[in-house]
């Protein structure tokens, strides 16, 4: 199979959700007459409530014989540990701009990492339908980006798309007149290379991030660097931090569209999800039993923000919220860190009370909100930002 796996920066309302909706759509994924609820990827109502994509997700489109693999990058440098892990599985990526807004500090820090990961880009200058769109000068504010973030002579020469995803048209120059994504979809094909892995060689994959959930358990997302993968094969799980255990793959997924989809094998360069692994973490190697080689260790990012959680204990607990006793803010605490590996949560001295660490400030406010338990504003450390950060120009 001919796979392309890219990651997907943008900043917040640039319109990536709307590109990806469409570059759905017009692979053929859906019924000319169906609707998509909108905003694909933004599918968490946390996200949508604050606009900012936080989990990273996988989509995949076709396009012709050929298998796309759309890499969700988080939005914000908050969760460095994140964009370093997700973009392991990528070979390229589409930095997608308003053509109106240029880029943003925001998107600095994922594009950085990308050009240190080597990633080929393509820059996607979008919403050229804007009335007051200034495609030009956005470009010129991008390529000062490049030169700035060091790029290399290679990645400097990013070919450039022109689009507008709400219209679902890409063009080489802004008023070419093409009214469909088909330049899109090529330069994805002519510009991203395929994985570079050797599909005969024993299976090496490693766990670049953890999904979970309660009836198969933990789950391990990641690009197979090596090899091909099928279930039912044993497997040798190698610990990022040493030692081995022996597993077998339980159930497999390929991820079609906007679904997670079941397969019975995946070949070298696929992103798949595996289930069967209880012990597995980020970095660790999943491998062939008879050949176990780890792949080189990722780092996971300390925490930098800490903040104590406590039940709420005040004359109005009860009245609103569902998190009421100890056990129950516990219990949601610890699922949550299940699958946020960049989570920390530890007992205090207080029972009633669990310092919860995480990266900034939004991070922890992830279970904040979902908890519902009260917050006691204790934060060891400054956090790096007082509030979320304003967007202004660069
Ligand atoms: P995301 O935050 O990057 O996922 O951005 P969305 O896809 O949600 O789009 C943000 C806003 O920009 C929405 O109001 C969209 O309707 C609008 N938008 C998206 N793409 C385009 C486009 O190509 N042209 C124009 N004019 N607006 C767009």
């Amino acid at each position: 199979m001919d796979i392309r796996n890219i990651a997907i920066i943008a900043h917040v309302d640039h319109g990536k959700t709307t590109l990806v909706d469409v570059l759905l759509r017009q692979s053929g994924a859906f019924r000319a007459n169906q609707t998509i609820a909108t905003c694909v990827m933004d599918s968490n109502d946390q996200e949508k409530e604050r606009g900012i994509t936080i989990l990273a997700k996988n989509t995949s489109v076709r396009w012709g014989e050929s298998k796309i693999n759309i890499i969700d990058t988080p939005g914000h440098a908050d969760f460095g540990g994140e964009v370093e892990r997700v973009l392991r599985m990528a070979e390229g990526v589409l930095l997608l701009v308003d053509a109106y807004e240029g880029p943003m500090p925001q998107t600095r820090f994922v594009l950085r990492k990308a050009m240190l990961n080597k990633l080929k880009p393509i820059v996607v200058v979008n919403k050229i339908d804007r009335p007051e769109a200034r495609p030009q000068e956005v470009l010129n504010e991008i390529y000062d980006l490049f030169i700035d973030l060091d790029a290399n002579d290679e990645q400097l020469e990013f070919p450039v798309i022109y689009a507008s995803g709400r219209e679902g048209y890409a063009r080489l120059e802004p008023n070419d007149g093409n009214m469909d994504l088909k330049p899109l979809f090529e330069a994805i094909l002519k510009h991203i290379p395929p994985p570079k892995g050797d599909p005969a060689a024993p299976l090496q994959l490693q766990c670049a991030n953890i999904d979970y959930n309660d009836y198969v358990g933990r789950i391990a997302i990641g690009r197979i660097e090596n090899g091909g993968i099928r279930v039912g094969q044993p497997v040798s799980l190698i610990k990022r931090l040493g030692g081995k255990v022996q597993g077998k793959v339980e159930q497999l997924f390929t991820f079609e569209n906007l679904k997670r989809t079941p397969a019975e094998s995946a070949p070298c360069g696929e992103i798949v999800a595996i289930a069967g692994l209880p012990d597995v973490d980020i970095g660790d190697t999943i491998s062939d039993r008879e050949n176990p080689v780890g792949l080189p260790p990722i780092v996971v990012d300390e925490p930098t923000l800490s903040m104590m959680f406590s039940v709420n204990t005040s004359p109005l607990s009860g009245k609103e919220g569902k998190f009421l006793t100890v056990r129950h803010l516990r219990d949601r605490l610890m699922k949550e860190l299940k699958s946020n590996v960049a989570l920390r949560v530890e007992d205090t001295a207080e029972p009633r009370i669990f310092k919860v660490s995480g990266r900034g400030l939004l991070h922890p406010r992830v279970v904040r909100r979902q908890g519902h338990g009260t917050r006691r504003p204790a934060p060891r450390h400054r956090p790096l930002h007082g509030h979320p950060p304003r967007p202004h120009a660069l």
